[in-house]
């Protein structure tokens, strides 16, 4: 049996899920800013001419927290039953500080520049079992 998937948002991130998925970002063909998500006016100069980038799968760790209590639905729409998770900036190099869930929920074991790689992870699920995916920050197992 095979669970059926779906984004959480369109737009976001490569889709269908791969083993290296990428986040869906937008240089400014004005100033070259790179951001993510990807906003309909460069948040620096403005302008409205972007070009589609695919962001870099890794990068490393800025800054984390841990989310230890259910955040206030809504905008929480995630599942009634809550555990404790961390996000965390990922500084992609060269381009954008990402904001993303991170698959560690233990704070012990992240530290503040560790190398990261971009994952996808079930977020939610429908009423009919429809796993919804987002993106998520895993620690790189080749950096230990
Ligand atoms: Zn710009």
């Amino acid at each position: 049996m095979t669970t059926t998937q779906r984004l959480v948002a369109e737009g976001l991130f490569t889709w269908p899920p791969s083993a290296q998925p990428r986040l869906i970002g937008a240089e400014c063909t004005a100033c070259g800013l790179v951001s993510f998500p990807v906003e309909t006016h460069c948040v620096r100069c403005a302008s409205p001419e972007a070009e589609e980038r695919l962001l870099a799968d890794s990068g490393t760790l800025w800054t984390f927290t841990t989310q230890g209590f259910r955040p206030p639905s809504p905008p929480y729409d995630g599942p009634d039953t809550f555990e404790p998770y961390t996000v965390g900036y990922v500084e992609l190099p060269g381009e954008v500080l990402v904001e993303g869930r991170l698959t560690e929920p233990d704070p012990d074991k992240l530290r503040i520049g560790q190398r990261m790689r971009l994952t996808l992870v079930p977020y939610t699920a429908d009423a009919d079992g429809t796993e919804v995916m987002t993106f998520a920050f895993a620690p790189d197992e080749e950096d230990v």
